[in-house]
């Protein structure tokens, strides 16, 4: 994986669209950083009597459209870099798919499989009575990301209600269904990802029935995605996560790989697959549709110079470099870009913002039918993007969408005092 900084790369995607847009560099230097940054250092009590401090941070990237919105992220590796990084793409994901929320994002630096159950519901709670002040539904809406779920949201929503004396389910998402959270919202990043490969299969005049698919990274978003693009017909062939993959020219069973991960820890050593492979190996297979599912950085120029596919859908956030990037635009590969491709899974955390402020919930036919909707008209506009300006790639093409949106807004709201 290339060390480098993720908040670099961010900045990068965004200079590289601004240049196809009138911004001036006032402005664009505001388009560029976030409003506010919280740090702060987590002392918690361990099961046995011990303190053990951990450092988290919030970043409030951009409000202009709406509250702040993003997951929050327990990793070993979380920086402040990272976090700045990811609350940026958030900023411009919930612009691309035009829902009415800005961009933020959290973590903590943390390996939870390191820690009881207790020790992480309280890690989880000192870090949501950091955050009471700071988020509520009109103001900024936390959600899950890497390493995070339905049980930590429950625990942020019960400290922040219990400290503030109120009921408020919209001021986080990603619940579970009994405490207000959305049918459809643990399927849907995987779900915008195989939607948004199908387009642009569809755009290169070809069926995703017939593709062959390797996933790189096999936590919520990589098999999800795995399940849905066989539901379609195309043939997952490879899989993999942080301890290595595994391939069949063929094919496997892509649900009982995953069976095997709940039990073992890893798709590592699963029978139904013919051969183990390297997660550098998986990236530059001979396949169709390739997904990076994991972490940032995991194309650089190196790797990116043995890819074979045709199509990329970005599951995870920021998978490839800038430099990766360019590689691949020389080679003609089509990137479906992380800021709509993953946008399934903010997207219905606005359908769960929305059913939690009416009160009233919708079944999961009508969230999949409205995400479809949004993803699908969404990849057209950049298309139409792309094409009317004759810009380099789709990345470039989201981010010319997605800047004018923030900006429009960004004037709207004119700078104040
Ligand atoms: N963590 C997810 C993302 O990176 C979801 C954020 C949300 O639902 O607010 O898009």
């Amino acid at each position: 994986m290339a060390d480098v900084n993720p908040f670099e790369s961010f900045q990068e995607q965004v200079d590289d669209a601004a240049a196809y847009l009138d911004v001036d560099e006032g402005m664009l230097d505001r388009l560029k950083n976030p409003e506010r940054i919280l740090e702060t250092n987590l002392a918690v009590e361990m099961d046995d009597g011990s303190i053990e401090v951990f450092r988290a941070y919030r970043s409030q990237f951009n409000g202009d459209r709406g509250p702040y919105k993003g997951g929050i992220r327990y990793h070993p590796n979380v920086s402040r870099e990272e976090v700045k990084a990811l609350s940026g793409w958030m900023a411009y994901k919930t612009a691309t798919v035009d829902i009415p929320l800005g961009g933020g994002k959290g973590g903590i630096i943390i390996d939870p499989s390191d820690y009881s159950e207790s020790e992480l519901e309280r890690v989880t709670r000192a870090f949501a009575k950091e955050l009471t002040p700071l988020i509520g539904e009109d103001r900024d809406v936390p959600a899950p990301d890497v390493n995070t779920g339905q049980r930590e949201m429950n625990w942020i929503k019960d400290t922040y209600e219990t400290i503030e004396r109120t009921t408020e389910p919209g001021v986080i998402t990603g619940k579970d269904l009994a405490s207000g959270g959305s049918e459809g919202r643990v399927e849907a990043t995987g779900r915008s990802t195989v939607i948004a490969a199908r387009e642009a299969f569809d755009y290169l005049g070809e069926d995703i029935a017939d593709a062959t698919v390797a996933i790189q990274g096999y936590g919520n978003a990589g098999w999800i995605t795995a399940k849905l693009v066989e539901q379609m017909g195309a043939t997952v062939v490879a899989v993999s996560d942080s301890s290595g993959g595994i391939y069949s020219e063929d094919g496997f069973d892509a649900v009982a790989a995953k069976d095997h991960k709940r039990e073992t820890g890893s798709v590592v050593g699963f029978h139904g697959a013919d051969e183990e492979i390297t997660n550098e190996e998986l990236l530059q297979l001979d396949v169709d549709l390739l997904v990076p599912a994991a972490l940032e950085n995991a194309i650089d120029a190196e790797i990116a110079e043995g890819v074979q596919a045709d199509v990329i859908s970005e599951a995870a956030n920021g998978p490839i470099t800038p430099d990766g990037d360019d590689v691949l635009e020389q080679k003609d590969v089509l990137i479906v870009p992380d800021i709509l491709a993953n946008a399934g899974g903010v997207t219905v955390s606005y359908f769960e913002w929305v059913q939690n402020r009416q009160r009233f919930y919708w079944d999961e036919e009508t969230v999949n039918e409205r995400l479809e909707d949004i993803i699908v008209e969404q990849f057209d506009t950049l298309v139409d993007a792309y094409e009317e300006h004759d810009l380099p790639n789709m990345r470039i093409a989201a981010y010319v969408v997605a800047i004018e949106r923030v900006l429009t807004a960004a004037e709207q709201s004119g700078t104040w005092p």
